[in-house]
């Protein structure tokens, strides 16, 4: 069972899903006002790690994250860029995805879109003014704070320790420097919706606490996204879900940030900031995904030219090594058919995969289960030179699996569904009883999804 450090805990614990076999996560997404950065692939590429990990330990994931397509920063672009709101976010909506499509990152299940949820929010809100923990004031509705006796659980500080270090504020009217806004009242020309409070727009805490209650239900099992997000933005979601008597977030996570340059924090005004489109020109966009696998997700990750360089040649190895597979794959075709190499070869490839499990499920050690994996690697390539073939093909095999498993398919290989490779053991088993019947039914279903179907000493291999 996997095991995960929960920022409200402050330890490593178990990964306790409200029903066993299945994970509902929500993830903060992106603010669609400008082209992605390297900080946002790091986040997305953590994330799908963790649910592709989740999917491959056979547990069923709901995966929500939310794009937030009303803000001030859409507004200021929006007025920049004289266009709408509305056109500004699907303009940045569609680069993000985009540009996370060649991250190789999975589409969330769900992406709630926050004017969708306008109306609940609004609910909320009214529910939380009711129960006198929220108050009006001249520019918007304010929620109160100290109402909640455990704020601060995230960030590990007592809330008089987060209001003396808070920035003073000119908004007079708010009765606490931490008490934060719910609804923003609407300037002229700005887009705005209805509520009790006149025309207007929810503050961004109160979207991501509405849409993951919504789709994911009380007491979901991870909430999830970057360090930056703790305070205030996840203390703020968890004191509106706490004030108005719904269980949240069972589990809390949370990444690392990027840094440039030698440990300087990326930022725009470092001028350091580098996009996804700019990263994709210079490197192939999976040495990102296994520079990112090389840093444990909690840590930051230093992406230079000298990082991504040795991610590249890395990546090179494990490449070369999938090619190896694939000519000896072909050099065995019409050779013996054996339906399964002998027990001994199997347990080699075993043995990395349990390696790769036990790191991986420990905090997703993912530096560690990478390790393991180019030590396999160098092993296979040793067992090739020795003619040892069925050992360094079983080796391959459970490496290109393991990679897989985090989304780091070797180049010419192509990413087989789980469905699929399913239907293969499945065709192996049917051999392996001699059941030539079942098994020729299997390979004709498998050509039907659209692949090919290969037999090797080795078992099944499928192609597309
Ligand atoms: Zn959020």
């Amino acid at each position: 069972m996997l095991r995960l450090h929960d920022t409200a805990l402050g330890r490593t614990t178990e990964l306790e899903p409200r029903e066993a076999g299945r994970l509902g996560l929500y993830i903060c997404g992106s603010t669609v006002y400008g082209p992605p950065h390297i900080g946002h692939g790091r986040f997305s590429l953590v994330y799908d790690v963790l649910r592709r990990y989740l999917e491959y330990s056979e547990v069923d994931v709901e995966h929500v994250s939310n794009v937030t397509d009303i803000d001030d920063k859409i507004i200021a672009r929006a007025n920049e860029e004289r266009r709408s709101s509305e056109e500004v976010a699907e303009l940045y909506e569609a680069e993000w995805w985009e540009a996370m499509d060649t991250l190789g990152c999975l589409r969330p299940t769900r992406v709630p879109h926050a004017t969708a949820y306008i109306e609940q929010m609004v609910e909320l809100i009214a529910g939380l003014v009711a129960l006198g923990v929220a108050y009006e004031t001249s520019d918007g509705v304010y929620f109160t704070v100290s109402a909640v006796g455990d704020y601060g659980l995230l960030v590990h500080q007592s809330l008089d320790s987060l209001r003396s270090g808070a920035r003073v504020e000119v908004n007079e009217e708010k009765r606490s420097p931490v008490d934060f806004a719910l609804w923003k009242k609407a300037k002229p020309a700005e887009p705005s919706w209805r509520s009790p409070w006149g025309a207007g727009r929810p503050g961004w805490h109160t979207e991501c606490v509405v849409m993951s209650l919504a789709l994911l239900g009380e007491g979901f099992d991870l909430h999830g996204g970057g360090q930056d997000l703790i305070f205030p933005h996840h203390e703020n979601e968890r004191a509106q879900a706490v004030a108005i008597g719904k269980r949240f977030a069972r589990h809390w996570m949370h990444n690392g940030m990027v840094e440039a340059r030698g440990g300087e924090k990326m930022s725009k005004s470092l001028g350091n900031v580098l996009l996804l489109t700019e990263l994709f020109e210079r490197t192939d966009p999976r040495a990102y995904r296994l520079l990112v696998l090389q840093s444990h997700y909690r840590a930051p990750v230093e992406v230079t030219a000298a990082t991504l360089g040795d991610a590249e040649s890395a990546l090179g190895r494990l490449d070369a090594l999938s090619s190896r597979l694939v000519e000896a794959a072909a050099a065995d075709e019409g050779a013996s058919d054996l339906v399964s190499a002998s027990g001994s070869t199997e347990d080699a490839g075993a043995r990395v995969r349990s390696a790769f499990v036990e790191k991986m499920n420990d905090d997703l050690d993912t530096p560690g289960a990478t390790a393991v994996l180019f030590d396999a690697i160098r092993r296979a390539n040793v067992a090739f030179d020795t003619r040892e073939q069925s050992r360094a093909m079983e080796l391959t095999r459970a490496v290109l699996e393991c990679f897989g498993a985090v989304g780091l398919i070797a180049a010419g290989t192509v990413e087989i569904p789980e469905s699929v490779l399913e239907l293969g053991r499945l065709r192996d088993f049917a051999r392996s009883k001699r059941d030539f019947a079942a098994a020729d039914t299997l390979r004709d279903e498998i050509y039907a999804l659209g692949y090919i179907v290969e037999d090797t000493p080795g078992g099944t291999r499928i192609r597309r």
